[in-house]
């Protein structure tokens, strides 16, 4: 349902107004055969018709569309104050008005004296609970009772014991209500805490299956570290690549110029206790055949021909 036309301030262009309610569009939706109307008269007119309002074609709630730049267009017409009756002349746009209505001094108050039924507008309420409520307490009763006594009960004879009683129903009634609002506020706090008990739980499993996920990735990659440094049976400078070299020496005074170690590696061998045998260059002799050839220390020798 659309807004009454008599809350703007003017008249409204005929182009803002919904076709099926009459009042100005209130969050227009339009058809795919470009009809414009209010959601609520649209989606209310498709449970019972399946065709446009205006009977053009067949359309289903699916097809229907929001129009931001109209519902804006609506937004910005001028409306009256909705407590003009009570005395607020206040014109403002439609996006404005709850904004308004929130301190608006011209909204309905009870008087808050007990006793009193009277509603007022906002800002003449507590000028008349403070100099014009008969139900405002004016002294302290002296005869016994020290109730607040308000101007009516000063007026009126007063009973210091049906005051009392009066004043007990009262607690009472207070009291029994205080506790069905302590019960309700229970019963919807132990709700709140079994629902936020369940998510925890399910937090908890969430948690634990990642958890058990993460022990997987972390045995998978372990393994697969281990398999990697044990095909690494050389030991390698940092950043330095493995690669195999064919080297012919030339015996010179009956020595190649170098010594080889079987097993294990004569330094460090703390850090690289995982190297499988091998037979390893110990020693170059300088400027010997070995050392021309560009062999050097811990080189693995692989292979020998002849
Ligand atoms: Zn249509
Ligand atoms: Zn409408
Ligand atoms: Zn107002
Ligand atoms: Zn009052
Ligand atoms: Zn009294």
């Amino acid at each position: 349902m659309g807004f009454d036309l008599d809350r703007f301030e003017g008249p409204v262009d005929p182009d803002l107004i919904c076709k099926l309610c009459g009042k100005v569009l209130e969050d227009p939706l339009s058809t795919p055969c470009g009809h414009v109307f209010c959601a609520a008269c649209a989606l209310q007119w498709l449970s019972k018709v399946s065709s446009c309002p205006v009977l053009c074609q067949k359309i289903t709630t699916k097809e229907l569309n929001h129009v931001l730049p109209l519902k804006n267009l609506v937004l910005k017409l001028d409306v009256k104050c909705d407590h003009r009756e009570r005395g607020c002349n206040r014109v403002m746009k439609l996006q404005h008005l709850s904004e308004h209505a929130e301190m608006c001094e011209f909204s309905p108050v009870r008087c808050r004296n007990e006793g009193c039924d009277a509603v007022l507008i906002l800002k003449d309420v507590a000028s008349h609970m403070r100099e014009r409520c008969e139900h405002r307490s004016v002294e302290v009763c002296k005869d016994g009772c020290g109730l607040a006594l308000s101007l009516k009960e000063k007026s009126e004879d007063h009973s210091c014991l049906q005051a009392l009683k009066t004043h007990i129903c009262l607690l009472q009634t207070k009291a029994l209500s205080l506790e069905e609002e302590l019960k309700s506020q229970s019963l919807s706090f132990s709700k709140r805490e079994r629902s936020l008990l369940s998510k925890l739980s399910a937090l908890h499993c969430e948690l634990h299956i990642t958890a058990l996920t993460f022990q997987k990735k972390i045995t998978e990659y372990k393994s697969r570290i281990d398999s990697l440094s044990n095909r690494c049976l050389l030991p390698l400078d940092k950043g330095e690549e493995t690669r195999s070299l064919k080297v012919t020496l030339h015996r010179t005074s009956g020595s190649l110029g170098f010594s080889i170690i079987g097993g294990r590696l004569c330094e460090e061998p703390e850090e690289h206790e995982d190297i499988s045998d091998g037979i390893y260059i110990s020693k170059i002799v300088e400027n010997g055949a070995a050392d021309k050839a560009g062999l050097h220390v811990h080189d693995r020798i692989i292979e020998v021909c002849q």
